[in-house]
């Protein structure tokens, strides 16, 4: 007999999303501790964002890291299991541990899946020889060490077409490379690629050209719908196809930074739960999932039509939270999301353009000024104040 467990509120995934969630559903009511479950398989829990800064060698990847322990909110239980197989028309799922939970209402918040076996050879090859990621922690390292090494030739950059977390990351990397390759007397041998899978550098216009005004100043090559499709460590060859014509283009690297394509996790996209692109499908202001009234799903692993980050989640999270709370008092839903997300675009060293828009991609700017020009001030919030706000604020349920 598998082990069965009831609550009254079951989280997948202790993520950015999960733990937000949770830590705001407690806040709010006394009478759910000891009746919230946050299920988790893995021991460490990452702040992703500065993983940009980790790459481009500002600051040491262990500071974004914590022990999940420390984080899982008072009132919360962790079962430190995958959930492998949901079953939502009987109000339960399953663990691989065996762990049947079982529950009133569910949030899911398991992030996204980076598929780095769909690009040939590039298992293979990452970490060494000049192929390089900043979207792992085992590999984000790799991405300074290329970059401090490189002694000219093309450095490339890809984003694939598919989504992915933090849309603007891939570009952010290569800004930094950039200053980067000038202060160490390599940039005048260097030719520096964008080969991205997309139509276009950034979907807001406002941001867009500013930032086609940056790959300009930099004498960047920006070559769009090409998603890379095989590496040749050997050879030291990337090869892309075309997302159109699909005819492939060899270029020889000395470096090359990495973002794999991404999907929704494969136990979500072989679940009631998805939709047909595999993401789990809510209605796109309440957080709802649109067949099973009592589960919500937020971040990254769901359809919300917005781009895939933190920030987003930051507005979400409230959202969710006080909707479960309807559902569990039996109340209409009186809470909606906007769409709003944010891209802390850096461009160089003490450089950075603060993105912040909603569903309709209209720009949803905080400051008082035009946040399309590149400001020292909106690096250093990058770089020390919102990691700040996110470990204590965020995660605590207080912003
Ligand atoms: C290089 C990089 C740069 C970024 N830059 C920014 C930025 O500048 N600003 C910004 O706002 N965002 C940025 N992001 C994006 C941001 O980190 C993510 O959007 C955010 O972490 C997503 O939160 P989440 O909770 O949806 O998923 P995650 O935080 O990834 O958490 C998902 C959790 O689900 C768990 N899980 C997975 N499968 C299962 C399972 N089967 N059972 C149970 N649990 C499971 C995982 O272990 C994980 O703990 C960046 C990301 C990267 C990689």
């Amino acid at each position: 007999m598998p082990r069965q467990l009831h609550y009254a509120v079951a989280i997948v995934g202790a993520g950015s999303a999960g733990l937000s969630v949770a830590a705001r559903l407690l806040r709010a009511s006394k009478a759910l501790h000891g009746s919230v479950v946050i299920v988790d398989p893995q021991t460490k829990h990452y702040y992703q964002p500065l993983w940009t800064l980790v790459g481009g060698g500002v600051v040491r990847k262990e500071t974004t890291e914590r022990n999940q322990q420390s984080l899982i909110p008072k009132g919360a239980d962790w079962l430190q299991e995958a959930v492998v197989r949901f079953h939502p028309d009987e109000n339960r799922f399953v663990t691989g541990g065996g762990t049947e939970i079982r529950y009133d209402v569910l949030v899911v918040a398991a992030g996204i899946q980076v598929d780095w076996d769909r690009i040939k050879g590039l298992k293979e090859s990452i970490g060494h020889g000049g192929v390089c990621s900043n979207y792992d922690y085992n590999y984000v390292d790799s991405t300074w060490k290329s970059i401090r090494e490189f002694q000219g030739g093309t450095a490339i950059f890809t984003q694939p077409n598919t989504p992915i977390k933090c849309g603007g990351a891939p570009q952010k990397i290569m800004y930094l490379a950039d200053d980067a390759f000038r202060r160490s007397g390599v940039r005048g041998k260097t030719d520096i690629v964008f080969a991205s899978g997309n139509a276009a550098i950034f979907a807001v216009p406002k941001y867009a050209e500013a930032l086609n005004r940056v790959v300009q100043r930099r004498g960047i090559t920006a070559k769009y719908k090409r998603n890379l499709v095989e590496l040749n460590a050997v050879r030291r060859e990337a090869v892309f196809e075309h997302t159109d014509t699909k005819e492939r283009e060899t270029i020889r690297y000395g470096m090359i930074h990495v973002v794999p394509p991404m999907s929704s996790p494969s136990f979500i996209k072989d679940s009631p739960l998805a939709d047909a692109g595999g993401w789990a499908e809510v209605d796109k202001h309440t957080m709802q999932h649109v067949r099973f009234a009592n589960v919500f799903a937020l971040g990254d692993c769901s359809n919300l039509p917005t781009s895939k980050t933190g920030a987003a989640i930051r507005k979400q999270a409230p959202v969710a939270a006080r909707n479960v709370l309807n559902v569990l008092a039996g109340q209409p839903l009186d809470a909606s999301y906007d769409g709003y997300t944010s891209c802390p675009l850096v461009t160089g060293y003490n450089r950075l353009i603060l993105a912040e828009f909603d569903y309709d991609l209209t720009p949803r700017e905080t400051f008082p000024f035009d946040q399309s020009k590149e400001r020292y001030s909106m690096y250093v919030l990058k770089k020390s104040l919102l990691p700040k706000l996110y470990w204590h604020g965020m995660l605590k349920g207080r912003m």
